[in-house]
């Protein structure tokens, strides 16, 4: 049986050997940290099309995940005005919805399923590097251990080391010029935004925010940052100089992200946001890259977690069906390419509008509303959100 290497046992990495299992490949997963890293710091999107690309291999994420259903998008400017709604996602036939759920959470479920398979995922491999032979791949863990399989998938993140070595001259992430803080809050008072996450267009910047049942809220700031954040001035603000940053920064603005703010709970995240427009080099030889380490998008569009998902279907698709390793490789590039850059894109376009000075301010409040009675439309986002992936289907080479 052909045997795949994974690298990284993130979203996409636990996805792959999910799927690799059901194409008759037997998968081994690879993660770096020691441990699983089931920090709760901060939350993310799972579309509707990343919840049916799971569920073309058996697995119904919302089952097994402690999400919030999101199926639409509140916008409103700094003042509380209203400015209109989006669709976040679409309806899929049993009525699930895309789901808000921490990132932790996610990866857990995913990790339950691939422990459930029997499938072999080993913590405190590194990549250092691999070689290529003329019956497959070996690769070296930064502990001196080795591995060797037939094939390989990079599905180790944006910093990926894959990429690294599979194509040394690959572009570099590019800094998108924000900030993404984020956390969680109790007891504000503020009612359940059942269905709805809120997105505030703040005077200085950002904010998101949804309120469980239960009135624990998630939320989250994106602020404006012309250079890149060096990493050990992030490392060193603690949560309580965050806070008063975040209060100092949205005084301004409507009360309730006041509220938020002066009732959180746990330490506040905060990760300078990157994407990878396009990167020249998806495979070499025996490996490939998935999901992040190829094209990570800005979070804006709440699409990285479901482009890394549908990534690893399709892949596992195409090993399943073409007659041999690159012809499974070339397809599979071919297939997810137009998508992925279309997705970083747009969310880029999101994420350019998130921050604007006054003059742009006031343009924007004044021409959203009309913007959005088109974005309101379902059609407008289809090519997004109505991505279907049909598993029995052969794909053609
Ligand atoms: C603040 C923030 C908010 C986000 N919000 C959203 C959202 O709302 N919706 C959404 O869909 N996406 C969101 N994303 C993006 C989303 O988290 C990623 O797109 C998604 O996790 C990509 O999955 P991946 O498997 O490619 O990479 P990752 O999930 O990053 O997994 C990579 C894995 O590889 C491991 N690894 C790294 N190097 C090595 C190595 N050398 N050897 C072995 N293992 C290695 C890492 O430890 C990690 O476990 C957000 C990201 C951030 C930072």
């Amino acid at each position: 049986m052909t045997t795949a290497l994974i690298i990284g046992g993130g979203i996409g990495g636990l996805t792959m050997a999910l799927a690799l299992r059901c194409a008759g490949i037997e998968p081994l997963v690879h993660e770096a940290y020691d441990r699983p890293d089931d920090y709760v710091g901060s939350f993310l999107n799972t579309a509707s099309n990343g919840l049916d690309a799971l569920r073309a291999i058996g697995v119904d994420l919302t089952r097994h995940v402690d999400g919030v259903p999101i199926p639409r998008m509140v916008l409103s400017s700094g003042s509380g005005k209203r400015l209109g709604e989006v669709a976040n996602g679409t309806r899929l036939p049993d009525g699930s919805v895309s789901v808000c759920v921490r990132r932790g959470e996610l990866q857990r479920a995913l990790r339950a399923q691939v422990r459930a398979s029997g499938i072999p995922l080993v913590f405190g491999k590194r990549l250092d590097t691999y070689r290529t032979l003329p019956t497959g791949v070996v690769a070296r863990f930064t502990d001196g251990t080795e591995a060797s399989g037939d094939l390989l998938v990079g599905a180790d993140g944006i910093h990926s080391r894959t990429r690294a070595l599979l194509h040394p001259d690959a572009p570099a992430p590019r800094f998108t010029g924000l900030l993404s803080v984020g956390g969680y809050s109790e007891g504000t008072g503020l009612a359940p935004t059942t269905d709805t996450q809120h997105l505030v267009f703040g005077k200085r910047a950002f904010f998101g925010y949804l309120v469980r049942e239960s009135g624990e809220t998630y939320w989250f700031a994106n602020l404006h940052r012309p250079d890149e954040p060096d990493r050990r001035d992030l490392a060193a603000m603690t949560t309580d100089r965050w806070r008063r940053h975040l209060a100092a920064l949205f005084a301004d603005d409507t009360p309730v992200i006041g509220r938020v703010l002066d009732h959180l709970v746990g330490e506040i995240g905060a990760y300078p946001v990157y994407d990878i427009p396009t990167s020249p080099v998806w495979h070499r030889g025996p490996a490939a890259l998935i999901g992040d380490a190829v094209h990570a998008t800005s979070p804006s569009a709440g699409q990285g977690a479901s482009m890394a998902i549908e990534d690893a279907v399709v892949l596992a698709q195409c090993l399943r069906d073409a007659p041999d390793t690159t012809t499974a490789y070339t397809t599979y590039e071919r297939l997810r390419r137009p998508r992925v850059e279309k997705v970083v894109a747009y969310s880029r376009t999101l994420s350019n509008s998130k921050t604007a000075g006054p003059v742009a301010r006031v343009l924007r409040d004044l021409m959203m509303p009309v913007a959005l009675r088109y974005f309101a439309n379902p059609a407008s986002h289809a090519w997004m959100y109505d991505h279907h992936i049909d598993w029995d289907r052969p794909v053609a080479a």
